[in-house]
């Protein structure tokens, strides 16, 4: 690039490197990436906000104005702290490129860039970073990123004395801050009706989602990190009737991924994804509430005291889980995960993770099927049979992870066709995408029903049960929508309602006092994450004052006292 430049300059000028820059100042560079973000970033939010309005109309034009003045001034406002003269460059090139990344995802999958969103990207590892770039991301990294980095090379900062920079930053912010104000009084009541209907609308400013939810999760994990986990259900202990027990017990957990009920079979679905567990004599839940759309909100949740009916994230991640309570009674607590961890449900617990077991033909690229879940269960069983006690093992599945549902499950899943074999999901049509997803569906089905024929064959020397749930739900295209993640209160039904199953060995109803019949009644009743902790404290027999029978789902049902 350089090199062609200098040709182009007449030979009598001396080639002179900065005639080909730009001079700016670090408030110039910052007013230009504002009004550029506000203007070339913010096709959403703009969207949004301004959906319900006539397009014709000049009160339209004045309040989109208005809008990308305050976006503008907006991104001044936060970026003005953090530059310098030395800082401005490597700071808008790293925002450039976040930016162009966010605004693909943002508009390819419909996603919102709140902290919960931000908190799941952040904690992505590279198996699942890797199907989520694809060549569709290009076009967009051109126009975001490559020309505007292109140009920003160009720019050459100009030296001031430190105490003219601070005075003339001090100077624009202060303008800034009065056209913010000033744009913010003529659009108030129109703007303030629109945030108190859509909250989550703010997410959408782009860039400002990246920086504020970034700041968001680090003032989190900073707080987090500084307090250890708050230990709860201190007076856990077996009870009586569970400690008396001749027979070993083991109950089954296993945490769903992304699996919706709307695509269940066993709930209504009008194809049979589950065919194997239809066979069996299963208690299907059918209207099952996840605590949050995502994993990061969802999993922990799942494993708290209480968890959506009165949520508070920082409480529940300040918390020890349910797997350590059942652990302080005396329950053999082993986690095993095949997706991106436990979330710190089962910190300082027995875990162990199936692609370092890495089984047979189960695992490739970092991935592996969900039935590397069950090696070694046999032995497990064996073991358990082998002395009386408690036992709780969670299985953590990779389950319906998207977007690239193909590769959840093994070629002879591949029933539901034409199949969407592209990562990239848009390069799909929705029944292909739907066909995958579903095809995975039934793969889940087939990895339940092994292990319930395991703990069957088991059954004559050991009580158990399953409890499947999933963490949340998927959206496939309805209404533009991929994937999960939308803010709970503006949610579609895809995305909180998942698929949720029990199986109870011939031995456990008597072994733990429990009417099956009246918990298959139960299943017609609504039910949630909320209800999962009691549940499982309530089949293992743990007693904690903690413990509230009115979300224990078999509560209802019991034929003796636990
Ligand atoms: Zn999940």
């Amino acid at each position: 690039m350089h090199r062609m430049s200098r040709q182009t300059v007449p030979a009598t000028s001396p080639p002179n490197p900065e005639r080909f820059t730009i001079a700016a100042s670090v408030d110039q560079l910052l007013l230009a990436a504002s009004l550029f973000w506000a203007l070339a970033a913010n096709r959403l939010f703009l969207g949004q906000a301004l959906k319900d309005r006539a397009l014709a109309a000049p009160q339209t034009w004045a309040y989109a104005l208005a809008l990308i003045v305050l976006l503008a001034c907006l991104h001044y406002l936060m970026l003005a702290p953090l530059a310098n003269r030395f800082t401005v460059k490597p700071l808008l090139a790293l925002l450039v490129v976040v930016t162009a990344v966010a605004v693909h995802f943002m508009q390819a999958f419909g996603i919102y860039l709140d902290p919960t969103m931000m908190r799941n990207v952040l904690r992505t590892d590279v198996g699942e970073a890797r199907e989520l770039f694809s060549w569709t991301l290009l076009p967009n990294l051109l126009v975001y990123a490559v020309m505007p980095l292109l140009l920003l090379s160009r720019v050459r900062v100009v030296q001031r004395p430190w105490l003219r920079a601070t005075a003339v930053r001090l100077g624009t912010a202060l303008l800034a801050g009065a056209a913010f104000v000033g744009t913010l009084l003529s659009v108030f009541q129109p703007l303030s009706s629109l945030m108190r209907n859509n909250k989550d609308l703010r997410y959408l400013a782009t860039p400002a989602n990246v920086l504020w939810s970034v700041g968001a999760v680090s003032a989190a994990q900073a707080r987090g990190a500084a307090q250890p986990r708050q230990a709860i259900g201190l007076d856990a202990t077996l009870g009586a009737a569970a400690a008396a027990r001749s027979r070993p017990l083991v109950l089954v957990l296993v945490v769903g991924e992304t699996a919706r009920a709307a695509n269940w079979g066993l709930s209504g679905y009008a194809r049979q994804t589950t065919p194997e567990l239809a066979r069996l004599p299963v208690i299907n839940f059918a209207a099952v509430n996840a605590c949050g759309t995502n994993t990061e909100t969802s999993l922990p949740c799942m494993f708290a005291p209480v968890g959506r009916r009165d949520y508070d994230e920082s409480r529940i991640r300040g918390s020890e889980s349910l797997l350590h309570v059942a652990s302080r009674a005396g329950v053999a607590v082993h986690w095993r995960d095949n997706q991106s961890g436990c979330k710190g449900v089962c910190d300082g617990l027995s875990h162990d993770e199936v692609v370092s077991l890495n089984p047979a033909g189960i695992c490739a690229d970092g991935h592996c099927l969900d039935e590397g879940l069950l090696s070694g269960l046999d032995e497990r069983l064996a073991a358990a049979a082998a002395r009386p006690g408690t036992q709780l093992l969670v299985l953590h599945t990779l389950g319906n992870h998207g977007p690239s549902y193909f590769r959840r499950y093994p070629a002879a899943f591949k029933r539901f066709q034409p199949a969407c074999e592209n990562d990239d999901l848009q390069q799909c049509s929705q029944q292909e995408v739907v066909n995958a997803y579903d095809n995975a569906l039934l793969y889940t089905d087939h990895v339940l029903a092994s292990l319930v024929a395991k703990l069957q064959a088991a059954s004559d020397r050991v009580d158990s049960a399953l409890v499947y749930v999933s963490d949340h739900g998927e959206s496939l295209g309805e209404n533009k929508l991929y994937l999960h993640g939308m803010p709970y209160a503006i949610a579609p039904d895809v995305q909180t309602r998942v698929p949720m199953v029990m199986w109870l060995s011939a031995g456990l109803p008597r072994a733990v006092g429990l009417d099956a019949a009246c918990l298959q009644r139960r299943a017609a009743q609504p039910a949630a994450h909320d209800h999962l902790f009691h549940t499982v404290l309530g089949l293992l027999g743990v007693h904690t004052a903690l413990y509230e029978p009115a979300f224990d789902l078999t509560s209802g049902c019991r034929t003796m006292a636990a």
